[in-house]
């Protein structure tokens, strides 16, 4: 039977509802009405959070291991509803929610196994040396400590993976800390059900029930709240450059400033070197046409850029792109404001001299097409506006006189996601004076493939330098996600009874 949602806010234990109300807006099937989120409900929810914090915050890795197991158990019990109505919210094909979902109960297991090692707590020791001169040495032992209170904004484009129950959460989860979401407007009913799962799991465990709550959206100041609420200790976010900067700027300038681990926008370039572009050039080229459609573009690690040597094998990766993009069929978009925002941005290019548009297409509605651009290495390094991300299935080609273009061309670029290098034996002179560059712009650089699909793994980086995100040396996929929501402790000449379990 299809999950048919209430539309209420989960506020510690209590499904909570609201007199206003906002429309789920499905690309099909019916309706639902959701209660707008409000500041009273966000100070309940921080305020059970906190006081979990005292019992959750001091479990044990085994407990919040099992915890983080249950919940994706709860989830997996759902599978065909999550499936539904999150494919009807979101416009996502069913397959694309089911990867998706494999891909969130897998996140959590990681966080439980990963907990469950011991490691991400970083202990240390100094023993005590007594006998030092000229003066004796205290014992000093350190660990990584839960730091409280967490607020995750659900995002648009991940209505499960970076959503109610996604990294951030699992994450958060994981290290000890309490988590408040603040729910997505593109897709609430998926988010209630995945809080569903959370209070089932919450219930079977037997834990503070201020472990979680759902704040749904529908009102600007509901995020503003959260993040500006005194016992948040952190922020995970995954949205625009503009949200996730205004909610950045609130951060920092409360009078007790909290990290903002917010992931925002990145164009990903490809840098196809002068041997790979002559030996492999059309295959590349198809292979970028599919990377930049897939989803109609709307991944964090959509290669939006590719970056290549002028001449005739230039010519023939344009032409080549052109043609496949050609036979792409019509995507629905997240929502109508991403379709108009993808519109826009097309527009802005398409109005900026020194830019050709090679590939057009016309659709509207919620509906997105694939557009292709060409510009010069020479325009592209007198005008940072074409480095500006456009959401969605675009693409722009920067043609550099040479090597030496392309170089400058990969030192212009602000902070990415990714960048890519497609490479032959031949290129390795050249990798070998990019790398160096591209590693000061990039959170992940990759050879010989597309940036889309983040594995979830022990040593990935999905971060990188503003505008990319606003962490430092954090991560928002892996497991080393779990120190953004982590705080360091040194214990000095503290007796073993009183420290904590996982450093005696
Ligand atoms: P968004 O507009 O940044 O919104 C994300 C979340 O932040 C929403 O919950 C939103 O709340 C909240 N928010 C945004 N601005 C806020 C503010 N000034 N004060 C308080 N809360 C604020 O992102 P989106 O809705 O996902 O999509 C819009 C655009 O974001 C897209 O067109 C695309 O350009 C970009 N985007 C980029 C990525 C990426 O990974 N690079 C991913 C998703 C989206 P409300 O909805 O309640 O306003």
């Amino acid at each position: 039977m299809s999950f048919k949602p209430h539309g209420k806010h989960l506020i510690a234990d209590v499904w909570i509802a609201t007199d206003l109300t906002f429309s789920n807006a499905p690309v099909e099937g019916p309706e639902h009405s959701f209660s707008v989120g409000n500041i009273e409900l966000v100070n309940k929810a921080c305020e059970a959070a906190e006081e979990a914090f005292w019992s959750y915050g001091y479990s044990t890795r085994e407990e919040r291991a099992a915890f983080l197991n249950t919940i994706a158990d709860e989830i997996e019990a759902r599978a065909e509803s999550i499936t539904e109505i999150g494919s009807k919210e979101t416009g996502l094909p069913v397959a694309r929610l089911q990867g998706e979902r494999g891909r969130t109960v897998g996140q959590l297991r990681l966080f439980a196994n990963h907990i469950l090692k011991g490691e991400f707590l970083d202990r240390r020791h100094d023993a005590a040396l007594p006998d030092r001169k000229p003066l004796p040495r205290p014992d000093i032992r350190l660990i990584q400590r839960a730091i409280g209170p967490v607020a995750v904004f659900g995002a648009s484009n991940f209505p499960l993976a970076f959503s109610t129950a996604g990294g951030d959460t699992a994450s958060a989860l994981a290290a000890g800390c309490p988590v408040v979401v603040k729910g997505h407007e593109a897709h609430p009913g998926t988010s209630e059900i995945i809080a569903e799962a959370i209070h089932a799991a919450i219930t079977k465990c037997g834990i503070h029930p201020g472990v979680f709550s759902l704040v749904q959206g529908g009102a600007v100041d509901v995020g503003q709240a959260l993040v500006r609420h005194p016992l948040i200790k952190a922020v995970g976010f995954t949205g625009s450059l503009r949200g996730g900067r205004a909610l950045f700027d609130l951060c920092v300038s409360r009078p007790e400033p909290i990290p903002f681990f917010g992931e925002l926008g990145s164009v990903n370039p490809m840098f196809i070197l002068p041997e790979a572009l002559a030996n492999r050039g059309l295959e590349i080229a198809k292979g970028w046409a599919e990377s930049l459609t897939m989803g109609a573009g709307q991944f964090c690690t959509n290669p939006g850029i590719s970056v290549l040597v002028e001449g005739p094998e230039a010519d023939a990766y344009i032409e080549t792109a052109v043609n496949s993009l050609a036979s792409v069929q019509a995507q629905v978009m997240l929502t109508h404001g991403i379709a108009s925002a993808y519109r826009a941005g097309r527009d802005r290019l398409a109005n900026t001299s020194g830019v050709r548009e090679v590939f057009t297409s016309s659709c509207d509605q919620r509906n997105a097409l694939p557009h292709l651009f060409v510009t010069t290495g020479q325009e592209w390094l007198s005008n940072t506006t074409l480095g500006e991300e456009v959401f969605g299935p675009l693409g722009l080609v920067v043609v550099v006189k040479d090597v030496n273009e392309l170089l400058k061309v990969a030192l212009s670029l602000e902070g990415q996601i990714t960048c890519t290098l497609h490479l032959d034996e031949a290129d390795t002179l050249t990798a070998s004076k990019l790398l160096p560059i591209l590693e000061r712009k990039a959170g992940r650089i990759l050879a010989n493939s597309f940036p889309t699909g983040v594995e979830v793994c022990d040593a990935m980086v999905h971060g990188g330098p503003y505008p990319a995100s606003t962490n430092f040396g954090a991560t928002s996929v892996g497991t080393m996600a779990i120190r953004r929501f982590l705080r360091p402790v040194c214990y000095q000449n503290i007796a073993e009874e009183l420290l904590p379990v996982d450093l005696r």
